[in-house]
């Protein structure tokens, strides 16, 4: 290291103390800061809540010349600026609500060097004003926050990232560029380097392992998963709660649910009742006026209201650090997409639960949804087959997190391609419900066998009811109307549990074995593995758990939950 550059590293740290007041930098930090300070560009692969911010925020006051922000979330901005501004960063944002003159007066701001760190979306990169400004400003480093947005590989891509290459590239002097992203498998890490053009970039890749949190999966049909919620929120009265689901209509019914039940529950318990007039549900989704969007965020994070039932739009970039559960009423689309909200549970470093509930059914949708998705006119077909072909790819990854039995911590550092020294020694670090766990495996090749025989008598033209309903040997008046009482396999699986048969079944489904089709009447057909089942050797299996004794709630008469 030459001389300057030690002494780029002892201003990094003396600005971190003085402007932010900690005392050391938190691991990636200080490599990452210091390939910028020397003019290199850099990838930041980093958790939410690991401190990304700062690492473009300590540069922009050492760089001679402007910082631009590229942030995805015009909502935040503000946010962002405010902060920066409390702590003495002169910042300020461009966007859209603001008149001419405004972005005038900031513009002349940041060309004087009043304003050091400035923030846009990346649509604004668009607007000739903009490409204007940026043409003859002295411009230093571009910091390109959420970088995943770039990558059709990842979950969030928006297609306004694609143009930030172009913009830097128009640049006369081009900048240092740093991306950062909470969330980068191999894959987008690859794509995020290729599509922004980053010139031979110091990657850091740090602490995907949190081990303050403890991670649960729990299968629960799609009835049950509102109670078993409701009496889990009853429990953990004082704590601060995030719920996520699939579906807008879903956060709305949660929350009224939870709003209805809670009270009940902790009343009958004797543990007290929450005034009616503050509810301890809200709920959040993009479809809420931006109002009450705002007021439902202002009062989570001001501790006004204990839980928020919300659709993946919440989250990005909310700073609240004393959120001591997540709960996933549905299975995500990927690990990336689960790491990054169960993440924002005990970003205090204190322990904190994230518990995924999953079904069977929850597998099936997601796969319809995923071969039925939306076309993205940028694309040729071939690509969008690959597209579809490499999102079935992470939903599989997804998948089998739900269904392993192996510790869950381990499952996460491993897909994210961090080295498992961490967590691979004999114990998990912050704890798993599978490490806590025993495991039985019960063999139901003879039911997966007679379900597939099923599908053949019938034609492959019922749903999933009356399949079982056959297999069952029901005497229900549409059974026995349609004759299907002459099915060889009617009542072939009378002894075994309806319920079991669901299973079996639906993981079939998932397993590829079989498939549903999309439409008003789903009906079950064969799927790609479909021949396997009879091949004389197929064997099939379905594990079942044995969860540890629950900690006693802390309502003594509220049941208590696994
Ligand atoms: P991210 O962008 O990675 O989600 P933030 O930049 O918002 O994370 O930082 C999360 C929190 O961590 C903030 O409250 C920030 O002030 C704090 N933080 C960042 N760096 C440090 C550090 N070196 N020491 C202590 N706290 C830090």
């Amino acid at each position: 290291m030459t001389i300057s550059q030690e002494k780029l590293d002892a201003q990094a740290l003396e600005t971190l103390r003085q402007y932010f007041g900690y005392e050391d930098f938190r691991p990636g930090q200080g490599a990452l800061i210091h390939a910028i300070l020397e003019g290199r560009d850099v990838l930041g692969v980093m958790p939410t809540g690991s401190g990304k911010s700062l690492c473009y925020q300590i540069p922009s006051l050492l760089l001679h010349g402007l910082t631009i922000v590229i942030s995805p979330l015009i909502s935040l901005m503000k946010d962002q600026v405010d902060g920066a501004n409390e702590i003495g960063i002169p910042a300020a944002f461009i966007n859209g609500s603001q008149s001419i003159d405004e972005q005038e007066d900031v513009f002349a701001a940041a060309n004087s060097g009043r304003v050091r760190l400035l923030y846009v979306a990346p649509e604004r990169l668009e607007t000739q004003r903009f490409v204007n400004f940026a043409t003859h400003a002295d411009i230093a480093l571009v910091a390109v926050d959420e970088a995943h947005c770039v990558s059709q590989w990842g979950q969030d891509f928006r297609s306004s990232y694609l143009g930030i290459g172009d913009f830097i590239d128009a640049l006369p002097d081009r900048p240092t560029l740093a991306a950062f992203t909470a969330t980068a498998t191999e894959r987008v890490r690859r794509d995020i380097i290729q599509m922004l053009r980053l010139r031979d970039p110091e990657v850091v890749v740090t602490g995907f392992d949190r081990t303050n949190l403890y991670f649960d999966v729990l299968k629960l049909g799609t009835r049950d998963k509102a109670n078993w919620i409701a009496r889990y929120v009853a429990g953990h009265a004082d704590e601060s709660g995030i719920i996520y689901c699939a579906t807008r209509k879903q956060t709305e019914e949660l929350a009224d649910t939870i709003n209805a039940l809670v009270p009940q529950l902790r009343a009958a318990s004797g543990a007290g009742t929450t005034p009616p007039s503050s509810p301890i549900a809200v709920a959040y989704h993009a479809g809420l006026p931006p109002a009450q969007r705002e007021r439902a965020q202002r009062d989570f994070v001001t501790d006004a209201v204990p839980l928020v039932v919300a659709t993946n739009a919440f989250g990005m970039g909310i700073d609240k650090s004393n959120v001591r559960y997540v709960i996933h009423h549905n299975m995500p689309e990927s690990i990336e997409a689960y790491y990054q909200e169960a993440g924002r549970a005990g970003r205090d470093g204190e322990p904190s639960r994230c518990t995924l509930l999953w079904n069977e059914s929850d597998i099936v949708t997601r796969r319809r949804l995923l071969d039925n998705g939306g076309a993205n006119e940028r694309l040729t077909e071939d690509e969008q087959e690959q597209v579809r072909r490499w999102k079935r790819h992470l939903l599989d990854a997804m998948v089998g997190y739900c269904r392993t039995t192996a510790c869950l911590h381990r499952y996460m550092t491993r897909y994210f391609g961090e080295d498992g020294d961490a967590s691979s020694g004999a114990h998990c670090v912050g704890g798993c419900v599978n490490c806590d766990s025993t495991f039985s495996t019960t063999d139901v090749s003879r039911i997966a066998r007679t379900i597939s025989r099923c599908v053949h008598d019938l034609g492959q033209t019922y749903g999933s009811g009356k399949i079982v309903a056959v297999l069952r040997g029901s005497q229900a008046k549409d059974v026995l109307e349609r004759g299907l009482d002459h099915a060889p396999t009617f009542g072939a699986l009378a002894d075994v549990p309806q319920s079991t048969v669901r299973d079996v079944l639906n993981q079939m489904v998932s397993d590829g074995f079989l498939t549903i089709t999309e439409g008003r009447l789903p009906i079950v057909m064969f799927g790609a593995r479909a021949a396997e089942t009879i091949d004389p050797a197929f064997h099939y299996e379905m594990k079942s758990i044995t969860r540890p004794k629950p900690a006693s709630s802390p309502c003594p008469s509220i049941p208590a939950v696994e």
